[in-house]
């Protein structure tokens, strides 16, 4: 990392989830567009570093915070909750038992961070079709219940893996610079699109 990049403004962001259901993956589909179908075991707390720019051209230095599902970890998952400003809360539409426990992800988030807090729902491996057993609508439901936004994505294919991450970074910019200002919320500020094409794996960018 460049003297100038050291100096941006930096945000955390954090994964939550059960077990496999692709927290991993994620990030680092995000932060190195590349993808494993081998199983990636978390043994505790790492992170990377991306930096975006925004449309206003200010960039930021965004850490993604991994984590690992698993009841053992969860005091070390506490810890890095309270420093997140923004959460991605994940489950896997192949497996329901992962979709049922976003309530108790949910809980542990809002006890720890109260209910103003950026959080983004996400179903991840959207490309195994027959093996669905959560719907869309059960996603938009759960996620209009706490009133958070939500995104379908594939790690696999790069499908809004961009998009859902620009979103919660918006809505976390906005927040802190909302809170900086002392101002009330405004639009979101949009990421800059000339760097953010990865519909397909091949494109992605991010
Ligand atoms: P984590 O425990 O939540 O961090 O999950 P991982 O990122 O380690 O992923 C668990 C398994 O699911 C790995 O074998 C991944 O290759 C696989 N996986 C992750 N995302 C996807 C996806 O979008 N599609 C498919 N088919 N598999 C995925
Ligand atoms: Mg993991």
């Amino acid at each position: 990392m460049s003297k100038k990049e050291k100096k941006l403004p930096k945000y955390n962001i954090m994964t939550l989830g059960n077990t496999a259901v692709g927290k991993t993956s994620f990030i680092i589909r995000y932060t190195e567009n590349s993808f494993s179908d081998t199983y990636l075991t978390t043994l505790g707390i790492d992170y990377k570093t991306k930096i975006i720019t925004l449309e206003n051209n200010k960039s930021y230095s965004i850490n993604f915070f991994d984590t690992a599902g698993q009841e053992k970890y969860k005091s070390l998952a506490v810890n890095t909750i309270k420093k997140a400003h923004g959460v991605i809360l994940m489950y896997d539409v192949t497996d329901k038992k992962s979709f049922e426990a976003i309530s108790t992800w949910m809980k542990n988030a809002i006890d720890i961070k109260g209910k103003d807090f950026p959080v983004m729902l996400v179903g991840n491996k959207i490309d195994l079709v027959d093996r669905r057993e959560v719907s869309t609508e059960e996603g938009e439901n759960t996620a209009s219940q706490y009133g958070i936004q939500f995104f379908e994505i594939s790690n696999k294919f790069g499908t809004n893996v961009e998009e859902a991450c620009s979103g919660l970074i918006n809505l976390v910019v906005e927040k802190n610079s909302n809170e900086k200002d002392g101002k009330s919320k405004g639009s979101a500020i949009k990421i800059n699109k000339k760097n953010n094409k990865n519909k397909e794996k091949k494109d992605c960018n991010c």
